[in-house]
């Protein structure tokens, strides 16, 4: 059975008080039907782990797909996992765009983060042009087939679908429920053709893009959105919960 998912983006917002203090009241709330990941930023991510004390899942915005070496400034998918790290996020459209990750190094991202045994919330979703030229559907197909589904079926089993239209990110316009699940729907349609059917019935694949507490019952409702990647709504723990509430 697939899982109902909350996941939080918290980007590079907040110093290590508030996330702490964040945490704090997002863990009050428990529903065995639905997981809670956060995202916050590495340099809190210890202080995170500790006041989530294993009631939510933690994981990390980024890594660099290398065990260990000469990569200043960088931290390894091992030293997350070292951590107690669960998760962690490829493919968001920021990290494609702002700094160049291109669909040759996220599918090294995937490959690196499943070998050492953590969880992929792999990001896709089609930018504005795209999106009024009708090619939403063959544009992420093809950003799937570049960098997750070469993946077997063991692998793909631990990780997570998040479909985000780049122009809802951040920009208050959410997909209509109808745009979201047309999405959601073809993207499980196509892990049914690579993968058979207890795959595509078992992926959990998450709507992200502007949504909040007021739209995320109605998007959650929909037959194939199984949950959320938030990310401004994220770093307000009432209206994380809220949405955490949505299903
Ligand atoms: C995101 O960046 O993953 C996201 C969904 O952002 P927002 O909710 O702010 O649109």
């Amino acid at each position: 059975m697939r899982k109902n998912i909350v996941a939080g983006n918290w980007k590079m917002n907040l110093v290590s008080s508030e996330a702490k203090k964040l945490v704090s009241e997002i863990k009050k709330f428990e529903d065995k039907n639905v997981e809670m990941i956060v995202f916050p930023s590495s340099v809190f991510l210890q202080e995170t782990l500790s006041e989530s004390d294993g009631q939510l899942k933690v994981g990390a915005q980024n890594f660099y797909p290398k065990d260990k070496g000469a990569f200043t400034g960088e931290i390894s998918m091992s030293q997350l996992k070292d951590l107690g790290v669960s998760s962690v996020l490829v493919g968001h459209s920021e990290r494609r765009m702002y700094f160049s990750e291109d669909s040759a190094f996220l599918k090294q991202k995937v490959d690196a983060a499943l070998s050492v045994g953590l969880n992929v919330v792999f990001c896709c979703g089609e930018p504005l042009d795209i999106r009024e030229s009708n090619n939403e559907l063959v544009y992420v197909k093809q950003q799937l087939m570049d960098s997750l589904f070469h993946l077997d079926a063991s692998e793909i089993a631990n990780c997570v679908i998040a479909y985000e239209p780049i122009w809802a990110i951040g920009t208050g316009k959410t997909a209509s429920i109808e745009q979201a699940e047309e999405m959601h729907k073809a993207i499980r349609s196509w892990v049914l053709e690579t993968y058979g059917e207890e795959v595509a019935e078992n992926i959990s694949i998450l709507y992200g893009g502007s949504c909040n507490a007021k739209n995320s019952k109605d998007l959650f409702s929909c037959p194939n959105v199984d949950g959320g990647l938030i990310g401004g709504a994220s770093l307000d723990h009432e209206a994380f919960v809220s949405i955490a509430k949505s299903f």
